[in-house]
């Protein structure tokens, strides 16, 4: 019986690819034989991570991506295509967050967050979207949400609308873009332990948090690989428009958690 899950030979992109959950997404689809566009702003991190797939005979190469900037999207697409061959899988996963409370989030907090989080993954999407559309081969398209998209906290309001806005986004696309055979999908992550949120999940604060997630402990990357994998493959070839949450239960927590 044929893997149904493998994404053997496909060509991926992965943006954010130089940190946290954007590493391991690129790692994930590296062992599982796809050739991975490693796309993000900090090159030197970039080719750390290729040598490290290039360890286990994966195949990856480091390209310069600044999701907010149309020209630079552009080119880090041209540039995957002519390396790598024609795209097949997106993983819209660069984001930023700032967290301030409301009343403190100023207008270059708001740009800095919609303008990465919403518009820059609308640009990957269509440029990658257009490519797949010409070549007739279809694809699938993965963006990184939220379970923000549709709960709420403190401190990060913009952040919370751009994911929810990234959610509608998929959907959208998901309607429009399957007459061209490309899925468009969300996985909505809960709090997953990386590099920059480490020590706060760790910390008094993170630690009393657990008790409204309710397997009482936060995510790690791995934990994403299967709503990936699902997604990235032939076994999700029926699934478009669909929100994945991987997050614990977390965005299902009731008032007597
Ligand atoms: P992270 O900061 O480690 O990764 C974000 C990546 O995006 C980095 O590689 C960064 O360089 C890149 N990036 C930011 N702006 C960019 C730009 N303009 N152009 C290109 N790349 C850019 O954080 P993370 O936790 O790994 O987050 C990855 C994604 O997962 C984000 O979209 C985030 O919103 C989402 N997410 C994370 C969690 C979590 O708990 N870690 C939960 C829900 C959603």
């Amino acid at each position: 019986m044929t893997d149904r899950f493998s994404v053997d030979g496909r060509v991926a992109l992965v943006t954010g690819a130089s940190s946290g959950l954007g590493r391991q997404f690129a790692l994930t689809l590296a062992r599982g034989g796809a050739k991975v566009a490693l796309a993000a702003r900090r090159i030197d991190r970039l080719k750390a991570l290729a040598e490290e797939i290039s360890g286990f005979d994966g195949r990856a190469m480091p390209v310069f991506l600044d999701v907010t900037d149309a020209s630079s999207v552009q080119a880090a697409v041209a540039a995957t295509e002519t390396e790598l061959g024609p795209i097949a899988v997106l993983v819209n996963n660069a984001g930023v967050a700032v967290v301030k409370p409301a009343l403190e989030q100023d207008e270059t907090d708001w740009d800095k967050v919609l303008d990465t989080n919403l518009k820059g993954a609308w640009l990957v999407a269509q440029s990658v979207a257009r490519c797949m559309a010409r070549h007739g081969h279809g694809g699938s398209i993965v963006n990184i949400a939220s379970i923000l998209g549709w709960q709420t906290t403190g401190h990060l309001a913009p952040y919370a609308a751009s994911k929810a806005a990234l959610l509608h986004l998929t959907h959208s696309l998901a309607f429009e873009l399957s007459r061209h055979k490309i899925r468009v999908n969300a996985i909505a992550p809960g709090y997953i332990e990386t590099e920059i949120n480490q020590e706060f999940l760790r910390g008094k604060q993170g630690q009393e948090a657990l008790v409204r997630v309710p397997m009482r402990r936060y995510g790690i990357s791995a934990d994403l690989d299967g709503a990936l994998l699902l997604l990235a493959s032939e076994a999700g070839s029926y699934i478009t428009g669909a929100v994945i949450p991987v997050d614990g239960g977390h965005a299902v927590t009731g008032i007597g958690a």
